[in-house]
């Protein structure tokens, strides 16, 4: 059975129950959702969620490897320029990793961040200065999973190349791992068409057994755009195709895939996007019948 799925609302009144609903409502194998709004660090109370209720719901059909939680993404460790902000930031992170292991989620989504003017080298280097400061004693089992990123404002994390400085340069790798984002890998400049060339590039630098998640997006932008706007599968630049090899590429079996593509006239697109995917039959104008 092929590992795929969406993110996800978490929002009351049912919280995490109402997100596994939601999930198996669109056939999903894989999971994920924020544990709050991603742009703020407003946080309820995890005894609120429901979790019991939504484990409950899950149990058999969407395998606790295959939940993902993303971190917000007002979370930039990249820039010390705001010493205050930079503390309160790692705060969050690492109570984000408490938090997704009370969803018993393996893997936390990090965007390695951006370094505002100051070049990659020096916002890989102030990145893993935070991470060496909050994760020294942590003993948790959810990993980080750094994105690739589409290079845009001062995005670090564009390349391979950055990806693996970034976990090499840090003294407990074994916490690190990979989500590969099809949409911005298309954008930062790699041609997402070329899965093998996409895999040996891997190899060569941070290696195939670190992706522990992929994005699975069409781009509304051509190639090296550098712009990060997500599109419905088989609407964008990338195409039904190339979207579908990667989801059925053996190597990526175990890895859950996550669409991230846009609503289309108010209404969720996934359960249409997964059975596409699944069955590796496009339906023309799929969109309208939604
Ligand atoms: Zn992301």
């Amino acid at each position: 059975m092929m590992l795929i799925g969406s993110h996800l609302p978490l929002s009351g009144p049912l919280y995490f129950e109402e997100t596994a609903k939601l999930a198996l409502s669109f056939g999903e194998t894989a999971m994920m959702f924020y544990t709050g709004a991603p742009q703020n660090s407003r946080r309820l109370p995890l005894d609120k969620m429901r979790i019991g209720e939504g484990d409950a719901v899950l149990e058999g059909k969407i395998a606790l490897s295959s939940r993902v939680v993303h971190a917000p993404y007002i979370i930039n460790l990249a820039n010390r320029g705001d010493l205050d902000k930079l503390k309160a930031m790692e705060g969050f992170l690492r109570s984000e990793l408490e938090r997704a292991a009370r969803f018993s989620a393996p893997i936390l989504v990090l965007h390695p961040g951006s370094h505002l003017g100051l070049g990659s080298e020096a916002g890989i280097k102030n990145l893993l200065l935070s991470l060496e400061e909050t994760l020294a004693d942590y003993r948790g089992r959810t990993r980080i999973a750094l994105e690739t990123m589409a290079g845009k404002g001062g995005e670090i994390g564009r390349s391979f190349e950055e990806i693996a400085a970034i976990i090499n340069g840090f003294s407990r790798p074994e916490l690190l791992s990979v989500t590969l984002d099809t949409c911005h890998l298309n954008d930062a400049g790699y041609d997402v068409s070329d899965l093998p060339g996409i895999k040996s590039e891997i190899e060569r630098t941070f290696g195939i057994r670190k992706v522990a998640c992929i994005h699975l997006n069409d781009s509304k932008n051509p190639r090296a755009s550098h712009k990060d706007r997500h599109e419905n599968i088989g609407y964008g630049t990338i195409g039904f195709a190339t979207l579908e090899k990667w989801a059925s590429d053996p190597d990526f079996a175990d890895v859950p895939k996550i669409l991230e593509t846009p609503y289309y006239k108010e209404k969720p697109p996934y359960g249409t996007e997964i059975a596409m995917l699944r069955s590796g039959v496009y339906v023309e104008g799929w969109r309208e019948r939604l």
